[in-house]
């Protein structure tokens, strides 16, 4: 049988940097996705009536095994994606303390007592009870363990959806987490289209939640999708995220730092800084050191030492990240790539850009970053709330008080000041407007994995 990325019942999962199958696997339809929620579902009663000290004691040895396997895992994740293996190493690293975090969730899954006549009213967090994960390509075990870990620990059981370019290390996670004592059932992983499998998980009446991160574009059709069925949903969508830096900055610092906050992952980041206002005065000197940076970023093997950067996810990823930089475009900065196969793209500053063109206005999710020129604080709060997003964002100033006017202004739901860095283990994440909604890591994260049931019970005697 021919084996191709387009073969109906078998997957080619291609590495990205070599253009060459890294794994041949067979597709699933609607009948494997059926099968995995009703494997959910049965696991669901005694995953959930574990008591909460021996769901925790599991989610503990599927920590102490992941980080067993940490190197194996970083080594096919970078190489399935095609990201550094620095990096990889970095974002299952975050995997497992994310793991690490919620493992202690089902002995804090607290509720509240509430006085009330006659009695007393108290409440509780219920699991949903099965939960569909669909994820995206780019970061693959990070983003699903965001979902997984939380789920689990409320006493949830699992169907994760990842991309189908990427579904090497959930499958790899699936065994990890049965050789670490998850009950079979507890943890699924389907790999088909999102058009089939991952619509079905939508529809499936057998399916409590869905918890997306992917384009606003699919994560709208979900949304539709689910009211059908009253689900609930948690969408984490698209960025065109602004980096605005004022004249009083520490400029080297912003300067140096911007190329990561856009290039990391090669751009095909949702938090990626892509658009970078830098107030007039200050953009000459910021170009000039940013282009420093930018000539230190090295692209190529991802396995190899030094790498910095490495190729796109796909030839059509490249060939749409292209589209932004036609023949003419104001190519400010361009670094070099390696020649060869490989989805590679040099990463690419373009200015000056006018705020509505499109490479100012559209997800890139590719290494392009536009700079535009602002005159004072109000025009720059219009740029970066000037889109469809609000997913995350940064402001470099040396004025204390209007670096945190400035945040407080801006219409996104990460945002960080003087530093490119908002997302961590321990503090929410997600997006204002079209990024989405729900938030995701951080203390309350459980709650979008249960419903709040509120019992009274009677004290007065009659
Ligand atoms: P995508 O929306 O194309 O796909 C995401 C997932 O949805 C995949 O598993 C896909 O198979 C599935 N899917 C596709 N069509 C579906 C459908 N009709 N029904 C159900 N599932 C379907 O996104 P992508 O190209 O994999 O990832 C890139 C996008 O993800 C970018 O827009 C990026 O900004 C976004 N993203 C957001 C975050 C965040 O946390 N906000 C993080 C990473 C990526």
């Amino acid at each position: 049988m021919a084996t191709t990325p387009t073969s109906p019942d078998r997957l080619a999962v291609l590495e990205p940097a070599t253009e060459e199958v890294l794994r041949e696997l067979p597709r699933a339809g609607v009948a494997e996705t059926d099968a995995a929620v009703a494997a959910a579902r049965a696991a669901f009663p005694t995953w959930r009536d574990l008591a909460p000290g021996d769901r925790a004691a599991l989610l503990h040895r599927l920590t102490g095994h992941l980080e067993a396997h940490h190197e194996e895992l970083a080594v096919l994740e970078a190489r399935n994606a095609g990201k550094p293996l620095a990096s990889a190493r970095g974002e299952l690293g975050m995997a497992i303390a994310t793991f690490r975090y919620f493992a202690a969730g089902p002995e804090r899954l607290l509720g509240d007592t509430i006085p009330v006549a006659g009695g007393v009213a108290m409440t509780f967090r219920e699991p949903i009870g099965v939960v569909a994960l669909i994820t995206p390509w780019n970061f693959p075990l990070s983003i699903a363990s965001w979902k997984m870990a939380p789920a689990l620990a409320a006493g949830n059981t699992v169907v994760l959806k990842p991309a189908e370019l990427t579904p090497l290390t959930a499958l790899r996670f699936a065994e990890l987490a049965l050789e670490a004592g998850i009950p079979e059932g507890v943890v699924n992983v389907v790999v088909g289209p999102g058009r089939t499998c991952g619509q079905r998980l939508v529809e499936h009446p057998d399916v409590g939640k869905v918890a997306f991160t992917g384009s606003t574009e699919v994560g709208a059709s979900i949304a539709a999708g689910a009211a059908a069925t009253i689900k609930r949903v948690t969408l984490e969508l698209g960025g065109k995220s602004a980096n605005v830096v004022f004249a009083d900055a520490d400029l080297e610092a912003a300067a140096l730092a911007a190329p990561d906050a856009v290039f990391d992952n090669a751009g095909q980041d949702c938090c990626a800084r892509s658009r970078i206002l830098v107030q007039e005065g200050a953009l000459d000197r910021f170009l000039e050191l940013m282009g420093e940076a930018v000539g230190r970023i090295r692209v190529g093997d991802p396995l190899a030492e030094g790498t910095t950067m490495g190729p796109l996810i796909s030839a059509a990823q490249r060939e749409t990240v292209a589209s932004f930089v036609p023949e003419g475009a104001p190519v400010a900065i361009r670094g070099e790539v390696p020649d060869g196969p490989g989805f590679w793209f040099p990463p690419t500053v373009l200015s000056p850009v006018s705020p509505g063109e499109r490479a100012a206005t559209e997800e890139i999710f590719g290494p392009v970053a536009c700079v535009i020129p602002f005159r004072d604080e109000a025009e720059a709060i219009a740029l970066a709330n000037d889109t469809i997003y609000g997913l995350s964002g940064s402001v470099w100033t040396r004025d204390g008080a209007k670096a945190l006017r400035v945040a407080r202004a801006l219409e996104a739901g990460n945002l960080s000041l003087n530093s490119n860095s908002s997302v961590r283990v321990t503090t929410p994440f997600g997006g204002f407007k079209q990024s989405g909604y729900g938030r995701e890591l951080g203390p309350h994260a459980m709650d979008a994995y249960t419903e709040v049931k509120t019992v009274y019970y009677r004290t007065q005697e009659s």
